[in-house]
């Protein structure tokens, strides 16, 4: 089993909608998934009423909900935790039973501090066990100077991206608002960026 967290106490930098699709996308493929919701808005729960999720959901009220996942989820292939919206005891524990954390930021140029603080956890941690991380570019739009600055400041953690970035595309709003994924939606551009970066990330494990 290998535990995979989408972090960032940034509210907003998509990793929500990376975790549902790509865990959609990894489900689809024949692997056993759980994801983890531990942000107190309880987002993806809520995504999840209807049970249309093409895998388990459960919910992490705590750290210790958290440091329990190795060994209450242990017969899943993969377990995807869905961050908290705030830099949290709940982040630090994720980033503690990671096998890989990835970061999602958007291009907006004020969202990246809070992703230094995440990085900054990792490296606290990296002292008792180097953890895998990678950003992840969310809400992509073709913007030459947001992109550039973006990947700037990337390039100065010493962390490197994802080569698959998420586009900021309407599917994946209308999709999550149904309860669903952009799978369930006719977007193929979408479907195919979601199925490249599975790829990748489960790449990391092979
Ligand atoms: P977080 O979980 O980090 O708070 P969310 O995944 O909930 O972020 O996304 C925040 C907002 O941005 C939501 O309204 C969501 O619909 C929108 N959003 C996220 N990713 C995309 C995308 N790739 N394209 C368009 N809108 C997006
Ligand atoms: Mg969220």
């Amino acid at each position: 089993m290998k535990i995979i967290s989408f972090l960032n106490p940034k509210g907003g930098s998509g990793k929500t909608t990376a975790t549902i699709n790509v865990s959609t996308s990894i489900a689809s493929s024949g692997k056993k998934v759980a994801v983890v919701d531990t942000d107190p808005q309880m987002s993806l729960t809520n995504w999840n009423s209807a049970g249309k999720a093409g895998f388990d959901v459960f919910t992490a009220s705590s750290e210790k909900d958290v440091y329990q996942v190795r060994k209450e989820l242990g017969d899943y292939d993969y377990v995807i935790i869905d961050g908290a919206g705030s830099l949290s005891v709940i982040t630090s524990a994720a980033v503690m039973v990671s096998d890989l954390i990835i970061i999602p930021v958007t291009p907006s140029p004020l969202d990246f501090s809070a992703a230094g603080s995440v990085v900054t956890v990792l490296e606290a941690q990296a002292y008792n066990r180097p953890v895998e991380a990678r950003f992840l570019i969310t809400r992509k739009i073709e913007q030459a100077t947001m992109l550039s600055v973006l990947k700037e400041s990337i390039a100065q953690t010493g962390i490197k991206a994802f080569k698959t970035a998420i586009t900021q595309r309407q599917s994946y709003v209308r999709s999550v608002l149904e309860g669903e994924s952009v799978f369930n939606t006719s977007d193929r551009a979408a479907q195919g960026e979601i199925q490249i970066l599975s790829k990748e990330i489960l790449s990391f494990f092979e």
